[in-house]
């Protein structure tokens, strides 16, 4: 008898809802890189804002679930009028990390984090995103005059007594060996954070990156095949789905609780309209989960490294 093997597209079970993310800022930036995954810009209003209370809600249900930590991205959460309740109301139940662009980080605003910092027991990142050693190098994907007043925000988080992550995506030219590494780390030790820490994240094919590059190709999915699974059954085990964060994570969005951080423009990555409804398994035939796979991808901070 002829045994055919059909490769089938794998799920990833949620392990444990450990890490919760807010798209805080929703889809509006103050700028529009070129490589942004989700063509954030000023006037991408894909998903809207959240708000205290929205963010209050959410809180409340995911203390229940026994969440760990949060983050809060977009767009630019800072352009975000709530940002700063929304992070004191977060620091009273665990840690959180915000992920910005660095330029809004005015001297008032740092004072601000400090103090939330300073009154809470749970910690608070503030990660900062760098694409270049250089102005010419980062103004090339994030526009002209970027550069500088990045500068001045990671200024005014030294002089608050923050120390950031800095972020590079792979499009830096050179991050990606060791001396490129330790250039970033001289960079951020130059501001006088004495423990710099530095995160490389992955590029996915998606959003503007889709078209400054290009788009996926079709080999470029998941298969149990690709993973090595050898039984017929599609989903993960615990082991395997430890490596990808949607095994314990979800994303908060106006429009509903989405898998991921990477996934919110796909109408299916909506998972539900509470935590509570997204707690079950979910199918990884995006090319982003290719990537995710065969980079080792994660977008938490537990990844920051520094020498
Ligand atoms: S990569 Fe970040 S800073 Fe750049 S457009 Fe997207 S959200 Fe804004
Ligand atoms: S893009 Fe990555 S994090 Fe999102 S569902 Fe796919 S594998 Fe999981």
């Amino acid at each position: 008898m002829l045994v055919t093997h059909i490769s089938s597209t794998p799920t990833v079970p949620l392990v444990a809802l450990d890490t919760l993310w807010f798209q805080v800022a929703g889809t509006v930036c103050n700028i529009e890189c070129t490589h942004c995954f989700i063509s954030c810009s000023p006037k991408n209003h894909s998903h809207e804002m959240l708000t205290l209370p929205e963010v209050e809600r959410r809180l409340a249900e995911a203390r229940e679930l026994g969440v760990r930590e949060y983050y809060f991205t977009g767009g630019e959460p800072f352009m975000n009028r709530d940002l700063l309740p929304i992070l004191e109301a977060t620091l009273r139940q665990g840690p959180a990390t915000v992920l910005t662009n660095g330029m809004l980080l005015r001297p008032e605003v740092c004072r601000k984090l400090r103090t939330l910092f300073d009154a809470s027991d749970y910690s608070l990142d503030i990660r900062v995103s760098l694409d270049g050693f250089d102005a010419e190098s980062h103004d090339a994907i994030r526009g002209k005059g970027v550069w500088d007043r990045v500068m001045i925000g990671l200024r005014n988080l030294a002089d608050a007594g923050l120390n950031p992550v800095i972020t590079v995506t792979t499009a830096a030219e050179g991050v990606a060996t060791a001396a490129g590494r330790s250039r970033f780390l001289e960079l951020i030790r130059g501001f006088g954070f004495e423990r710099p820490r530095l995160k490389v994240l992955s590029l996915f094919r998606i959003g503007a990156e889709e078209h400054r590059t290009r788009a996926y190709e079709d080999w470029e999915r998941l298969t149990s095949d690709t993973i090595g699974q050898e039984s017929l059954d599609e989903s993960l085990d615990n082991k395997a789905a430890g490596v990808l964060q949607c095994s314990s994570c979800r994303m908060v969005t106006s429009k509903g609780v989405y898998v991921c951080p990477i996934l919110i423009e796909e109408p299916e990555a909506r998972m539900g309209e509470t935590l509570t409804e997204t707690l079950r398994p979910f199918p990884l035939k995006y090319g982003a989960c290719h990537t995710c796979w065969v980079d080792g991808v994660t977008c938490t901070t537990c990844a920051a490294f520094a020498t």
